[in-house]
Formats: C-alpha cells, structure tokens, sequence
C-alpha cells in the first residue's frame, strides 16, 4: 500500500466552516478542489458552531440535577442536527444519517439522566458528553461527501487519537496515534476514500473518551498531519489567515501572509483563538507547513506558517490579547533572595498543575500571572505560609510578537507611549526575544489593541501583510481597501 505523503493533505473546518448545510456544501467544495489537483484529503472537522458550549451547559445543569433543562438543551441540538442532515442529503443516505443522529441523541440523553441522578458531573463524564459534537459533525460531513461523490468515509477520532487520561485537556500519545493512523487511515486513504474524523476527541489507553481542551481540533489536525508525515496541514476558519490582531477587536486588521513557527505558537499561547497553542508542535517536529484559511473566501492565500520568518520592515507581526486573568503577588521581606525560595514558590504552582504564564521579580516580591479558572483560592492558601499573597483578578495581557524585535531600538519606548493612557501593571520582553507583553486591566484592552495597531500597522510592510484587502468586521467578507 502506498500513498505519496507529499500529496496528503489534512484540511481542519472549525465549527463555523461546518454551522449548517451550506457551510458544509462550502466544505466539500473546497476538499473537492484539492482533490482535483491530485491531492489526498484527510480531513477533521469542529462540532457545529456552538455546540460545544451547549453541551457543557447541558452537562452542567444534568450536575446540578437540572434534568429538565438539561434535556431540553439536548432536544434543541437533535433538531439542530436532524434539520441540517435533511437539509444537505436525500433518500436512503438521509434516512441513514439521521437513524445515527438519533442513535447518538438517544444515548447523550441517557447519560444526562445518568449525571442528573447521580447528581455529581466528574471530569471524565464531562468529556464523554462534550464528545458528543464531533461525533454528530464528523458523522454527517462524512455523510455529505458521500453523496458528492467525494468517498468520503467516517473514522470515530476515538480510535486513532489516543491519549492519558487527564480528563478536559488530555494529552496525546504519538507513537500510538502514528501507529493507529497507520493501521486505520492509511489504508483508507491508499483506497482513495477521503477519512472524515472529529477534532478535540481522543481516548485513553482504556478507551475511556478524552478531550484535548478547547479549541482542541486544531490540535488533532496537526496530530493527524504529523502522525501522518502529511505534505501539508489546512486550518479552515472564519477569516482570511492569522491577521494583525483579532479583526473582532479591530476591523482593519491585515492578513499576514507568513509568520514562523515560533512566532504563531507565541501568539497561540498568548490568546489569539485563531489557532490552538499545542497546534504547531507536531508540525515543527516533521517540518509540515501550516496554513490558515477562510473557508468563506477559499480563493484567498491564507497565512503560511513555515519554519524560517518572513524578513520585515516592522517590529511586529500582530498582537494578541489573552483576558481572564490573575496576577499574584507573592510578597517576603527576608526570604526571597534566599536559597531555594523560588523554587518553594513554583513548586506550590507545579502541584496544582496551574501554567504561569509572566513572571517579574523585585528585590521583596514575585508577581505571577496565571489563568483564573485555576485552583487560586488552594495556591494562595499554601504560598501564605511561605509569603504575603495578594491576588488580582480581571486582568489581561497584551502581547506583541515578531521575529524583528530584536533589530529595532526604542521598540518598549513606541509601545508604552502608546497606550500612555492605559495603567501596565506588569511587562515583559519574553526571552525569546520575540515577544513583548504587559498586563493591565481587562476593561482597556480593546482600546490598548486598537491604539497599538494604529501605531505599528499604519504603514504595512507589503512584503509581509496583505494590504490589498481588509477584513471586516462583518467576517469573512472582503472590501478594497478605500
Ligand atoms: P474555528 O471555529 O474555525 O476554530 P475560532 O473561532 O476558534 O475558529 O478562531 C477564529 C477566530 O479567531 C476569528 O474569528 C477571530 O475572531 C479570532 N482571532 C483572534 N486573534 C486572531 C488573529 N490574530 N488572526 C485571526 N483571527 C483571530
Ligand atoms: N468543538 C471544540 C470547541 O469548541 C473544539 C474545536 O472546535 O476546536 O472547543
Ligand atoms: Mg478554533
């Protein structure tokens, strides 16, 4: 069996590349395309926009014993789906498509009863209901390419992507997902079907069902591409690639045509939800070039993401912003210079598992900055009885990120006289020395993106950013620039 792995491609669809029918006719149109020009198409999509978070809400009411309303948010997907699946197939296939729609409805509703009468929701039973999303996605756009002549064929993600068992945000295992891809996909692909699979779905070594995190499909595209030696990973979303900053926040944002590695994951992990953080690491470890692309405005180039960065005229190549978060300041006249004092303090960060994500210190305190839907109220409690703890919610980071900081002088005297009306609470130049970020309050970042992109995107380096074209903040839809 033999499939020439520089004409495979993995093509992800996010959850609004597959919202309803048309969305999903859009999607095949585009796998489609690449199949025209030679090219193996293995693809993974996203639950239906906004399933995801109904099926957390349902799950949570099922925990508070809301059997009802848990039921009724599990009534009002089974028609979501049962209405799509009518909508995009005919005959003997949709009377198929939708007995499995009611299948997977029915034992959703089971488990909810199941949660509701035991009355307590753990992490693991989360995962099983959120799985619920990419199961009926995946199943239908499968369905969909089937009957467009696209041999499309559905794998449940469950059996390939294996993982720990770190319930919400579990971890892959690669050499068992290369090995379960080899054995599952591969000869499906060599028979010239196209595999549909779910995102953010895995399971454990038990076969228990785990989820990857939020946004977590991104990360089995790249799992899939890397596991695979693909020739290329497609991420298809709502905008025209990775822009200068989230166009929601500013509606001139420019497309970047291409970005490095390094810098898209520094961007990833500092809160731009275009791409997943974990996203990239697959890819770099095999050399696979990414792209992000509109499947809105499938003509558009997208943003190339590959291993060297583009050479440009700006500092910058965009900026992120990351909200929700916490900084705690760990205070201790005499201790902190002392012996071992560091490391106490990120040892009671490390037991609850809880990411740091800025760290600055002065000659009596350590202020830290982690996410605030951790276990804060545990990690002040034991870092009190090494230290003074303050903790400050609300705030969010800002985050500049380009590979040509380092050849320009003054960069932190332009960005700070930039936002001069803004309080920083915290700053940062990361040392990679691809980043600069500061933390400040939640409510000032819309103003503090905007006034910074005012400043270094006024006048784009056209090398680098697509200047032809602005994203609006009507998505996906393009004007000339006036
Ligand atoms: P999907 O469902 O396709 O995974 P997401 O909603 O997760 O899509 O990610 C796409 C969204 O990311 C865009 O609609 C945009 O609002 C947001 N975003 C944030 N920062 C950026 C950025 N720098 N470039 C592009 N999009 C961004
Ligand atoms: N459906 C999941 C989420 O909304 C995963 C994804 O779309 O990437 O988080
Ligand atoms: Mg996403």
């Amino acid at each position: 069996m033999s499939v020439a792995r520089e004409k495979l491609v993995v093509m992800k669809f996010g959850g609004t590349s597959v919202e309803d029918a048309k969305a999903m006719e859009r999607t095949a149109a585009i796998v489609r395309g690449r199949r025209e020009r030679g090219l193996d198409a293995v693809v993974v999509v996203s639950a239906m926009a906004k399933v995801t978070d109904h099926l957390l809400a349902a799950a949570a009411a099922a925990g508070r014993d809301d059997k009802a309303g848990a039921l009724a948010i599990s009534a009002r997907l089974r028609h979501r789906h049962i209405d799509t699946a009518a909508d995009l197939l005919r005959g003997e296939r949709l009377a198929q498509l939708q007995s499995a729609i009611h299948q997977e409805l029915d034992s959703l509703d089971d488990l909810l009863r199941g949660i509701a009468a035991v009355g307590e929701l753990t992490e693991r039973t989360n995962d099983l209901v959120v799985s619920f999303g990419e199961r009926l996605s995946s199943q239908m756009v499968a369905a969909a390419f089937e009957q467009r002549g696209l041999q499309g064929v559905h794998v449940d993600a469950r059996t390939c992507i294996i993982t720990d068992s770190h319930y919400g945000k579990a971890a892959p295992l690669e050499s068992a997902i290369e090995a379960k891809l080899a054995e599952i996909v591969l000869p499906l692909i060599a028979a010239g079907q196209t595999p549909v699979m779910g995102g953010f779905i895995g399971s454990n070594a038990e076969g228990i069902t785990t989820t990857l995190g939020r946004g977590g499909s991104d990360y089995t595209a790249a799992l899939v591409g890397g596991g695979l030696h693909a020739g290329a990973i497609e991420i298809w979303t709502d905008v025209n690639g990775i822009m200068t900053t989230d166009p929601r926040i500013c509606p001139d944002a420019l497309r970047v045509k291409t970005i490095s590695f390094e810098e898209a994951a520094e961007l990833a992990y500092f809160g731009a939800k275009v791409l997943h953080p974990a996203t990239i690491l697959p890819a770099v470890q095999k050399s696979i070039p990414v792209w992000v692309l509109n499947s809105r405005n499938a003509e558009n180039e997208g943003t190339k993401i590959t291993a060297m960065a583009a050479k440009c005229a700006s500092p910058f190549k965009s900026i992120a912003a990351k909200k929700k978060l916490t900084i705690i300041d760990v205070v201790a006249s005499r201790m902190l210079m002392s012996h071992g004092y560091l490391k106490a303090v990120f040892d009671v960060f490390d037991k609850y598992k809880c990411a740091i994500d800025m760290v600055s210190t002065s000659e009596v305190s350590i202020s830290l900055t982690v996410d605030s839907n951790q276990q804060l109220p545990e990690i002040c409690e034991e870092l009190g009885r090494i230290a003074d703890v303050k903790m400050e919610g609300h705030k969010a980071l800002v985050c500049l990120v380009g590979e040509d900081i380092r050849g320009h002088n003054g960069i932190a005297g332009r960005v700070f006289s930039a936002i001069s009306h803004v309080n920083v609470r915290m700053i940062s130049q990361g040392a990679s020395e691809i980043n600069m970020s500061f933390m400040i309050d939640e409510e000032d970042v819309e103003e503090a993106v905007r006034s910074l992109h005012g400043v270094f995107f006024a006048n784009p380096d056209e090398a680098v950013f697509d200047i032809t074209t602005r994203d609006v903040a009507a998505r996906g839809q393009l004007v000339s620039k006036t």
